[in-house]
């Protein structure tokens, strides 16, 4: 209330549209991706354009509140929204034009994966990016950006050409490899910390409209073996071919019905080469399982880039904890086995793996803030459930799931998936020589903090 009675010239000033607690759409407008950030904000301020945000961060800074900037509002940790301050809601700036001329894409902060996705494609093009089309480019591209192209085309990051940024003085700036070029480092993977970003540029790759994905589930007493197979497959795979593990259980359709209700191992990949590249890499994969329910086929790499948009559906209740392993071994496998067969009712936990290397491991890891290139997988135990009462659980499996799986990771941690935002959590996400550069590039770039609620770097 005491905001909404100061708003004053800003309200005169602000182009797009301003929605306090007694708005009639404050309920919706309030609403991000995790349905266990269930904030109220004394504001939220849709912005149109820059001169929007540039009023809004500098009333929310003369009012001293609390700035949540968000972009698609996918955070896991609910970042993208407060209690009692200022939500700047880039909702209404998602333009994104493709030149296949130069093959480059302009996005706005507010854009969404799909956005990029289908317009690339369009133009035989594609920027390689979550897997998920509802995810902002914004915080994805800030954080890294892993995806089913990542070993063909590397992160998001590496695609990235330029960012325009209004700092918390609102000063806007260009960064790229020449101009602002210490701040372009620390964009790439701490990227929340130092401003809102407006727009960013891709450059994009050729990639055919048609790809080879599938998956197959066997029962998860076969994940020693099952894991020797995808190890040696991953030995001489081509950069073409993204594999993805997961262990569960087998809850929903598509399963088999034999494996209905039991903890499955589930291996899947996406092969971006031609139909005849495809059968021939992913041979060895095939031939040494029982692939007779595998559902690989050609399929439009659109249609694979949807197809758990529905199931990852907003307003879901969600949890995770990530990290990164090296080799697949026999240890791993087993802790995964066991701990994704003793979950929680009432819910979905699992553990997902994600091969890394490739384009991914050719860039060094000094290139930017992003930490963890060198990993062999990326690994997460996720749950969502959607009934409050099973918070505590399904918090407590993914917290005991991935401290079994500590003393398997490797340097660095995925910030997307950090939850926690203290200062040792955000240490260990990029390592002490990374954070002290990172702490500088706060100092020079935000040294008030206006920009905390990300997995924070202290000035
Ligand atoms: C279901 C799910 C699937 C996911 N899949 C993937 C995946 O496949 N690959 C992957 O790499 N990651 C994935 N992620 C992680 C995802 O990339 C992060 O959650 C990301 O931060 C979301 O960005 P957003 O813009 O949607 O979120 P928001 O909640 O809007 O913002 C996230 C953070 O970025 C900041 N931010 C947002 N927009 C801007 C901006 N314009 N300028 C400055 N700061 C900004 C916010 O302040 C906040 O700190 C997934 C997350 C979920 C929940």
């Amino acid at each position: 209330m005491k905001v909404l009675a100061t708003l004053g010239k800003f309200r005169d000033q602000f182009k797009g549209q301003l929605i306090g607690p007694d708005d009639p759409e404050y309920d919706q407008a309030r609403v991000v991706w995790n349905g266990m950030a269930d904030r109220r904000p004394a504001l939220i301020a849709r912005c149109e354009g820059v001169d929007d945000l540039i009023a809004a961060v500098r009333f929310g800074r003369e009012q001293d509140l609390r700035i949540a900037v968000r972009g698609g509002g996918h955070s896991v940790a609910g970042f993208g929204t407060c209690d009692g301050g200022i939500v700047v809601d880039l909702s209404r700036m998602r333009g994104l034009t493709v030149d296949p001329e130069q093959q480059v894409a302009r996005v706005q902060g507010g854009a969404h994966l799909s956005q990029l996705d289908k317009q690339a494609q369009a133009a035989g093009l594609v920027c390689p990016v979550g897997v998920i089309g509802h995810t902002g480019v914004a915080g994805l591209t800030l954080g890294g950006g892993m995806g089913r192209l990542e070993r063909k085309f590397g992160l998001t990051i590496d695609s990235l050409l330029s960012v325009d940024l209004v700092t918390a003085e609102g000063q806007q700036l260009r960064a790229t490899k020449d101009e602002h070029a210490d701040l372009f480092w620390g964009l790439r993977g701490a990227g929340a910390n130092f401003g809102v970003a407006t727009g960013f540029e891709f450059q994009l790759h050729p990639q055919e409209p048609t790809v080879t994905h599938g998956w197959v589930a066997l029962p998860i007493e076969k994940s020693l073996e099952v894991g020797a197979l995808v190890r040696d497959f991953m030995a001489a795979v081509p950069d073409h071919v993204f594999v993805g593990l997961s262990f569960g259980v087998a809850t929903d359709p598509p399963f088999p019905a034999k494996l209905a209700g039991m903890p499955v191992i589930l291996v899947g990949a996406m092969h971006a080469g031609s139909q005849e590249e495809a059968e021939r890499d992913l041979q060895p994969l095939r031939r040494g399982m029982d692939w007779s329910a595998d559902t690989f086929m050609r399929k439009p790499y659109l249609t694979v880039q949807g197809m758990s948009d529905e199931a990852m559906s907003w307003g879901h209740r969600f949890y995770m904890k990530s990290g990164f392993v090296g080799e697949l071994t026999d240890q791993l496998l087993a802790v995964c086995a066991a701990e994704g067969s003793d979950v929680p009712a009432g819910g979905d936990c699992s553990f997902s793996f994600w091969a890394m290397g490739g384009a991914i491991s050719r860039v060094s890891d000094e290139d930017s803030a992003f930490t963890g290139r060198t990993a062999d997988w990326w690994l997460s135990a996720e749950a969502m459930w959607d009934d409050p009462a099973h918070d505590r659980q399904h918090m407590a499996w993914a917290r005991r799931a991935m401290a079994a799986l500590k003393p398997f990771t490797t340097v660095g941690q995925y910030v997307n998936d950090a939850v926690e935002s203290d200062v040792a959590s955000v240490r260990s996400v990029y390592g002490d020589e990374k954070y002290d550069r990172l702490v500088g590039l706060k100092r020079k770039y935000d040294p008030d903090n206006v920009f905390r609620l990300n997995q924070n770097i202290r000035p």
